[in-house]
């Protein structure tokens, strides 16, 4: 802030009184006021943007080689108290007026002190979208145009009000949005000038009805983009006032040069900070506000010498002229009077320099004045003119007002860019809407023609078997029933013998005992009914009272319940002998692993102990799928133990697991158990790569498709889970489907699966995010390239927590490194990475999420640009 704004209120010290010679007060009445004098504060920051007042500047013009040598045995006419803002007008050798002043500016004030308080507070206003003038006032060879429209070519500090202010300008806009156009102008005789475009020598003024803003449409206009230009423009002007000037015999003193510099710049721009603060919600909003402009005008005034008031008519000038310059100039006087005393009538409208200034004075300008005074007594009338000149210019008020407009035009052009944009992307959503009905129609037809057909296929199969099974039960039996009927009549219950090792004798010894059990329940049978034959003789008997044949009849009876126990023990030894044969005979022991086997691993081991592992992992390959169902069982039960893991693989169990997956005729249920075993197996690393090397990854990944049970997707799911934790198997879970087989499982929406895939899908990440770091890994994550994202972004903030965690984890992975940023920009993870960097109950995650936001430039940039603070 220029210390030189003062408060509201007078600043003269004396109050000025009609006529032009009682205006100047000796300092003794000066004095006895003093107290009363008020001045601001310099650099307060007190309410005087809002006051309008005409600011004024005295300026002393050092003395010149002629005045050194004209004026060497004389006083000074001026003495300047710059503390006090003081200037004291020698009327004679003791006595003397004083004046104060906004700024008073001694023989020695440098051209930037004088920009700076005289000059930049105005252009600052201008900048804000005030209209601005700055004027100098003054006798002919004072520094006006020193002051003014010094360019400094050889020395920069000589440089003068109108460079400086352009330099403030130019680095204030913004070259985009904002725009600085100059005209330059001449009054002289009462005609405009173009000062740009000689040619253009009679410009008029027009004033706009409704707002009363005067302009100069035909003076020549140029848009500045640069200072350079601006220079050449000065200069060009300067030239053509010369030329123009001799043309018409004249100099320059005699005309008045005006600078315009129309500035408009869009608020939105400028003051975007303000704007969006309470506007986080939606930049949408702002989109449907029109963009404000600001348009101020800067008018730099350098007026003809003031002496020619006076002089014109003793100085011989020609009368039109004289009367030219008495019009403009007067007429300004006039009007600085009129609005100095609050007169309801001002003369704007007598010269075009006063309707030219129309907005400056008691208009809504904020209006600087300098005036310009030389030291030389010789010169004091002209001096003191020029001092009342200010005096008077310092009482005028002006209403400063904000050119401030809504750019509708802009506006309607931002629409448009967007309605078309909304077009085109509701266009493609649509095309892309229809396209995935047609594509999903299809599918489901596809589906369900599968479904059917498999389903029929199942029917007539497990028809068949049925079928089959009853035949083959049919035929054992009558064979079974053959082979006892010719046995119990050729060896009897005396053939016991096991005759020898092996399944044949075992089957024979088997058979020999059945038939021996057989008879000795049809002698049992026989015995029952006799003795339910002698129980009815009996009573008949009793009936009858034969008393002594009922004693021989009992004993009779006795002896043959006797009988009867000793066969029904030898019949429990029988079956008891012929349950252990069985189960020592070979393959029908799996109907008994299976009677014991119902997820009692006790009992397996047991079995596995009897049996033998060799001997469960071929039966994994027997024909019989019962057979086959039995041994996986055992077989996943035994490797869900770490300790048994080991020998499993080293007898070829895993090859052997494998290859059920192989297996052309899908069975589910196998295939679950088999993937079970699988994923426990894939738990450490040796194995993991042994499943890769024998293309378990396409095995799992094709299993992943046929299977439907969420179980089954489960172990499938879990083995490949397993999988991509392992550092070396990265690119070849890829390559062999691993990866899409895992995010082709979440069509089962079961929790299990869900889990088991994110769990997958976060080992994967953890790794490649190594390897990205130790260099071994270039480019974008696979995961990306795979399509992973859309499904990690919707289940970022999964309901359960076991999915949200390895999600969670997952992302920050991915985000560590800046080649995946945009991708994950474009796919909205960056808004799950900022809801875990804010929410995540975990301190850890929630850190790394927030870390690794801040360390992305592209992450920033967004971040920044959508203004969301982290
Ligand atoms: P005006 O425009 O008021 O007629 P000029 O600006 O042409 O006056 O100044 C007249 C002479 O006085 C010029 O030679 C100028 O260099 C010199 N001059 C004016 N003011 C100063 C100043 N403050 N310091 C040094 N020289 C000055
Ligand atoms: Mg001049």
């Amino acid at each position: 802030m220029a210390s030189y704004r003062n408060g509201k209120g007078p600043v003269k010290v004396d109050r000025t009184q009609p006529g032009a010679t009682a205006n100047l007060r000796a300092s003794s009445s000066f004095k006895s006021r003093t107290s009363n004098v008020r001045r601001a504060s310099s650099g307060a920051n007190s309410d005087d943007h809002v006051s309008g007042r005409v600011r004024v500047a005295v300026r002393l013009r050092p003395q010149n080689a002629e005045e050194l040598v004209a004026d060497a045995d004389f006083a000074d006419c001026v003495e300047l108290q710059p503390e006090l803002k003081r200037l004291k007008l020698r009327k004679n050798s003791w006595d003397s007026d004083t004046y104060e002043f906004d700024e008073v500016l001694t023989e020695f004030a440098s051209q930037k002190r004088v920009y700076e308080v005289v000059a930049k507070p105005v252009v600052e206003s201008v900048l804000d979208g005030y209209n601005g003038t700055v004027m100098a006032y003054g006798q002919t060879g004072t520094g006006k145009t020193f002051t003014l429209g010094r360019l400094g070519d050889e020395d920069t500090s000589a440089r003068g009000i109108m460079v400086r202010a352009m330099e403030d300008i130019l680095a204030n806009i913004s070259q985009g949005s904002d725009s600085v156009i100059i005209s330059y102008l001449q009054i002289y005789m009462e005609t405009i000038q173009d000062l740009l475009n000689p040619e253009n020598d009679n410009i008029s003024i027009v004033e706009d009805p409704r707002t009363g803003d005067v302009s100069v449409p035909s003076a020549t206009m140029v848009d500045i983009r640069n200072h350079k230009d601006f220079m050449e423009l000065l200069r060009l002007g300067e030239a053509h006032r010369v030329a123009t000037n001799t043309k018409l015999n004249t100099e320059s003193s005699r005309s008045h040069a005006i600078l315009m510099v129309h500035i408009k710049r869009s608020v939105a721009e400028m003051e975007s900070d303000i704007t969006s603060e309470n506007d986080h919600s939606s930049h949408m909003g702002n989109t449907f506000k029109p963009p404000i402009i600001r348009k101020g005008k800067l008018v730099v005034v350098d007026l003809a010498g003031s002496e020619r008031i006076h002089k014109s008519g003793s100085e011989g000038h020609t009368l039109e002229e004289a009367k030219s310059i008495n019009l403009s100039l007067s007429a300004l006087g006039k009007c600085i009077n009129a609005l100095a005393e609050n007169s309801t009538h001002v003369p704007v409208r007598d010269s075009k320099l006063t309707r030219l200034l129309k907005d400056s004075f008691g208009g809504t300008a904020r209006t600087s004045l300098i005036i310009t005074i030389g030291p030389s007594p010789r010169h004091r009338a002209e001096t003191a003119s020029t001092i009342l000149f200010g005096q008077r210019a310092m009482k005028v008020e002006n209403m400063l007002k904000i050119k401030e407009e809504f750019d509708y035009r802009s506006l309607c052009r931002r629409l448009e860019i967007q309605i078309d944009k909304l077009i085109a992307e509701n266009e493609r959503q649509q095309k892309a809407f229809e396209d995935e009905i047609e594509r999903t129609t299809m599918e489901a037809h596809k589906r369900i023609s599968e479904a059917e057909m498999n389903y029929s296929d199942a029917l007539e199969r497990e028809k068949m078997k049925c079928q089959m099974d009853y035949m083959e039960s049919i035929k054992k039996l009558e064979e079974k029933w053959m082979s006892n009927q010719s046995k119990y009549g050729n060896s009897g219950f005396t053939n016991g013998s096991r005759g020898g090792k092996g399944d044949n004798h075992v089957y024979e010894d088997v058979t020999e005992l059945q038939k021996m059990l057989q008879k000795e329940i049809t002698l049992r049978k026989e015995a029952e009914e006799e003795i339910h034959n002698l129980r009815n003789s009996q009573l008949l008997w009793t009936e009858a009272g034969a008393n002594a044949d009922v004693v021989k009849l009992k004993k009779l009876l006795d002896d043959e319940t006797h009988h009867k126990q000793k066969l029904e023990e030898e019949v429990q030894l029988l079956q008891s002998r012929l349950s252990q044969l069985t189960f020592e005979s070979g393959q029908p022991r799996y109907t008994q692993y299976e009677d014991q086997g119902n997820g009692e691993t006790s009992s397996i081991a047991n079995i596995h102990e009897q049996v033998g592992l060799q001997k469960i992992l071929s039966l994994l390959e027997s024909e019989d799928p019962n057979v086959r169902l039995h041994a996986v069982k055992v077989v996943a039960n035994l490797a869900a133990e770490d300790t048994n893991q080991e020998r499993i693989v080293e007898a070829g169990g895993l090859t052997s697991l494998l290859e059920l997956l192989r297996s052309r005729s899908f069975d589910e249920t196998i295939c679950r158990i088999a993937a079970g075993a699988i994923a426990n197996l894939a738990m450490n690393e040796t194995n993991q790569e042994l499943i890769v090397v024998q293309g378990g990854i396409s095995l799992l990944a094709m299993t992943a498709v046929d299977a439907e049970d969420p179980q089954t997707l489960r172990m499938i799911a879990g083995a490949i889970a397993n999988l991509c934790g392992n550092d070396k198997l990265q690119t070849r879970l890829r390559s062999e489907g691993g990866i899409k087989a895992l995010l082709g499982m979440v069509r089962s929406r079961h929790p299990d699966v869900l889990s088991q895939v994110a769990r997958g899908i976060a080992n994967f990440a953890k790794c490649e995010s190594r390897a990205s770091s130790k260099g071994t890994k270039k480019g974008r994550s696979l995961l990306i390239e795979d399509g992973a994202l859309p499904w990690i972004v919707q289940n970022a903030n999964n309901e359960a927590s076991i999915i949200r965690r390895h999600i969670e984890l997952a992302l920050c992975h991915l985000a560590q490194h800046e080649i995946n940023a945009r991708d994950m920009v474009s796919e909205g993870a960056i808004w799950e990475l900022v809801r875990i960097s804010r929410d995540c109950s975990r301190d850890d995650i929630r850190s790394l999420a927030h870390r690794t936001l801040t360390s992305s430039q592209i992450f920033l940039s967004e971040l920044r640009r959508l203004r969301v603070e982290i």
